[in-house]
């Protein structure tokens, strides 16, 4: 049974924050003039969290003696201050598409500092790479087809690496990506070797990016690559590395508590034991369906114990075999072990600000706040952002008296809502008031944002430490 002050309440996703937040959502009206400089919504950049990030995953690496390199996955954030921050140090870009190719060599990376592992490739991405020298990742034979007539045009070759996939414990699990291990072997028996019809590929390594957060999944993938890698070498045929992509794990919330409290309040919510937390009682992936739930919330693991470079470690100190460690074998083979991170090299290195533009009761009686954006610029594809916006409320006096609404947005649809959750802010916002989202430069304001209506996209600011928070300099995409 629950007590009638639990029904009353709303459950809490305190966020966890870099200082650099915290110290800028105490400067009020340097946050009212840039909104009102660059728009709303306005996402701000910080590269010295980025740099921190950089250094945990390199600490891991050095701490076990691995060959580490990193090489930054672009996709999860447009800015080209990201791109110019691996440059300074001294860390890989991965690209995945013709701009972002294009902006990784325009910046002067190095192009052994680039791997090219776009889904889609075009003979013009193909070009590029090749007189450029970048590692292309292959994932299919007509991929590979198009690369070979590049290079024979070109009488050049190229550096390789081959997507794999259908490891054994995925052997149900349904992949778009990379090619079956056997496969891979035989082309890499057959084709690509003098005489063969790839024969101008120079292989250096094997990729694989496998979904979900599973460290074992990872570890059991490496193992099964090194004995493929073996094999191949008693036939003459040498791998310098294995990339095991992205998906290092982030923690977004500063309470385990508050996360668990939530999933129960949630479940209670669709079963109709309490009143709603989510807008329409939507269960975010879960329904309750003739006295049964079913499914369970689509949601990331906002969050977790094992974010970033424990992540990595967790997979390194894994078992190879009996007597070895993953760290080892790669070691004892000298096997570079690279990494694709891009959520994970973003944790805390962004903001994103919006500005109450609306209050308004609906039909149903609902407090709703319309915000300066769209859905499309905190979006990822977990059904709901769960981590509490922070509330920043610009006028002196307010009539102190708790406020549950929910935050919509510009796009002219009944399903238009910022976040699923409702919100419970301590008053009744103003016009001109501010809500912060934190740390969603990885995908969240980026990846999925969109121009319904033709309206603009969000710009984007970066400041590097305090003393240049008044001259916030916008960044090109
Ligand atoms: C998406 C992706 C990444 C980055 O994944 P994160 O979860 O952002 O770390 C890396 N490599 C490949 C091939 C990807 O598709």
């Amino acid at each position: 049974m629950q007590t009638e002050l639990e029904q009353d309440t709303l459950p809490l996703l305190t966020p966890l924050a870099n200082p650099w937040v915290k110290s800028l959502l105490g400067n009020k009206c340097l946050l009212q003039s840039m909104v009102k400089e660059f728009g709303s919504p306005l996402n701000i950049h910080h590269k010295g969290s980025f740099h921190q990030n950089i250094q945990s995953f390199q600490q891991v690496a050095q701490a076990h003696d691995v060959e580490l390199d990193i090489f930054f996955a672009r996709k999860a954030n447009k800015c080209l201050g990201f791109v110019k921050e691996a440059k300074r140090a001294g860390i890989g870009v991965d690209a995945a598409s013709l701009r972002e190719l294009t902006d990784c060599l325009e910046v002067g990376l190095d192009p052994d500092k680039i791997v090219l592992t776009a889904a889609i490739k075009s003979k013009e991405l193909m070009e590029l790479a090749v007189d450029a020298g970048v590692l292309v990742t292959l994932d299919n034979g007509d991929e590979m087809d198009l690369l070979a007539a590049v290079c024979e045009e070109r009488d050049k070759t190229c550096p390789i690496a081959l997507r794999i996939s259908g490891f054994l414990f995925e052997e149900a699990r349904p992949t778009r990506f990379g090619l079956p291990l056997d496969q891979a072997r035989q082309i890499l028996l057959h084709e690509i070797c003098e005489g063969g019809k790839y024969a101008n590929f120079r292989f250096q390594g094997f990729h694989f990016h496998i979904n979900g957060y599973s460290t074992k999944e990872r570890s059991s993938a490496i193992c099964e690559t090194i004995a493929l890698i073996d094999e191949l070498n008693a036939y003459g045929i040498q791998t310098k590395f294995i990339d095991i992509g992205g998906g290092f794990l982030v923690n977004y919330l500063s309470s385990e508590s508050e996360w668990t409290e939530f999933h129960q309040r949630l479940e209670d919510s669709v079963r109709g034991r309490s009143k709603p937390i989510t807008h329409q009682n939507d269960g975010l992936g879960m329904k309750y369906y003739r006295g049964e739930l079913i499914g369970s919330p689509h949601v990331y693991p906002y969050f977790n114990r094992r974010p970033k470079e424990k992540f990595l470690q967790e997979i390194l100190r894994h078992p190879f075999d009996k007597t070895q460690k993953i760290y080892e074998a790669l070691n004892a083979r000298k096997l570079a072990l690279r990494i694709e991170p891009g959520r994970s090299l973003l944790d805390q290195t962004g903001i994103t600000l919006a500005e109450v533009v609306f209050r308004k009761v609906s039909n149903q009686g609902e407090n709703y706040v319309g915000l300066h954006m769209n859905r499309t610029q905190l979006k990822s594809s977990s059904e709901d952002f769960l981590v509490d916006p922070i509330y920043i409320p610009l006028q002196d006096e307010y009539e102190e008296d708790s406020y549950d609404c929910f935050f919509v947005g510009a796009y002219c649809l009944e399903q238009e809502l910022i976040l699923k959750r409702q919100m419970r802010l301590p008053n009744k916002p103003a016009v001109g008031d501010l809500v912060c989202f934190v740390n969603t430069a990885g995908y969240m304001s980026h990846f999925y944002e969109s121009q319904g209506h033709l309206m603009d996209l969000a710009k984007n600011v970066f400041f590097q430490n305090e003393s240049e928070l008044k001259d916030p300099r916008s960044d090109k995409y």
